[in-house]
């Protein structure tokens, strides 16, 4: 990254703060310790460990003792899911939706393929949003875990958690049979307020620590105390034996200030990071006509505008601005590198021709809005130049 870099992919990744990373220095440097050791130096960065633990879960309103730190957002997402296939293994239906991350989607397959589970897939609309009929009529006594994602990473809408989980205890209590509820929260955990107690019936909620300014390979799963928890991954009795191996102290110690930075400042965040997203969204429509917003404008993350350019393709608009040092994806090859159109917008019926044309631009709180003004200049004119050269410009 040059200091020139306009860097508005931030649902893919983000830079680690400078706090956080001053935060971890020690922790890299010198003090290396093994937290589970009988001597100080080992034994002493426990502290630090239970600190981390107590910022993460203040983010989401959870009580500290229910936040277990893994590797990523990928395997706090497979750890619950396989919570619930060995903790109710009678239980051989799930639900999910059409648009969650591989992280959960190919996990679900896997066990479809592998374990006999039924997966119900919930649709969404042309918005996005999720088609509650369908879930209710989904929902059954033979449910093992609904797993719904709290904000998509794609075009950033949110979904209804508190309604989900109401009628996810309602569900429970008709049955006489607790029927789990997962979220992946990666996308919407640093960006909207949480509060996994306002979520009656939520078990278990997905951190990943590079979504939000900790570094990579650091992530954490809420686990609601009392709730019937199997471990993952099986060894050592590290995180009171519900995620075994070594900690990651540097990591969880940077997922835990980002989790502090992120309380304290996600309001103001919140606001300053919406107004730059709207500036770019309003802007790009006016001067890049005809264009459209992919998602639901009004239930969205204020960080996240996915929006389809008519008759030019994504990936070209992608490589132009990419040599103008701006960084954003596409719907048309999706994250996962598949070269696969999206998922999530296909998924919401978008035509081929829009998901063809789509980019996705995600902001962060480093953003300045002369990097906005800067991305309004430069884009209409690659898209005006792709448009003249575009067969589809002329049906
Ligand atoms: N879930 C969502 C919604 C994501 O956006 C991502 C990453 O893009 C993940 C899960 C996976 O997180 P990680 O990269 O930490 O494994």
């Amino acid at each position: 990254m040059t200091p020139e870099t306009i860097y508005l992919d931030n649902n893919a990744t983000t830079c680690i703060s400078l706090e956080v990373i001053s935060e971890m220095m020690p922790y890299i440097k010198t003090l290396y310790g093994n937290p589970s050791s009988m001597h100080t130096f080992g034994s002493s960065i426990r502290e630090k460990i239970e600190e981390a633990r107590e910022r993460v879960a203040y983010l989401i309103g959870a009580e500290p003792e229910e936040i277990v730190f893994t590797s990523c957002g990928t395997e706090s997402d497979n750890t619950a899911l396989m919570s619930a296939v060995d903790a109710y293994p009678h239980k051989k239906h799930i639900i999910t939706t059409s648009v969650e991350h591989p992280a959960v989607l190919n996990f679900v397959s896997h066990l479809q393929k592998t374990k006999g589970f039924r997966v119900t897939y919930l649709p969404v609309d042309g918005k996005g949003n999720l088609d509650m009929d369908e879930f209710l009529n989904a929902i059954s006594e033979e449910t093992s875990i609904v797993s719904v994602m709290y904000a998509n990473n794609e075009t950033g809408v949110i979904f209804p958690l508190k309604e989900i989980a109401g009628i996810i205890r309602e569900k429970s209590m008709e049955y006489g049979r607790k029927i789990l509820f997962h979220t992946d929260a990666v996308q919407a955990v640093g960006k909207i307020p949480i509060n996994v107690k306002e979520l009656s019936s939520l078990d278990m909620l997905s951190i990943s620590g590079h979504k939000l300014h900790a570094p990579k390979g650091i992530g954490a799963l809420y686990v609601r105390k009392g709730m019937r928890f199997h471990p993952y991954i099986i060894g050592g009795h590290q995180e009171n034996g519900m995620r075994a191996g070594t900690e990651n102290t540097a990591s969880i110690i940077g997922l835990g200030k980002a989790c502090e930075l992120a309380s304290e400042r996600l309001p103001d965040d919140d606001s300053y990071i919406g107004r730059l997203r709207d500036k770019l969204e309003s802007s790009l429509l006016e001067r890049c006509s005809p264009a459209r917003i992919n998602g639901d404008k009004e239930r969205r993350l204020a960080n996240t505008t996915n929006i389809s350019f008519d008759y030019v393709s994504g990936e070209a608009i992608l490589v132009k601005l990419n040599e103008h040092g701006i960084c954003v994806s596409t719907g048309s090859a999706c994250a996962s590198g598949s070269g696969e159109p999206s998922h999530v917008l296909k998924a919401m019926s978008v035509p081929p021709e829009a998901i063809h044309g789509s980019i996705r631009f995600s902001l962060g709180r480093y953003n300045k809005e002369a990097e906005i003004d800067k991305v309004v200049k430069i884009l209409p004119a690659i898209v005006n130049e792709l448009r003249e050269i575009s067969p589809l410009s002329k049906c």
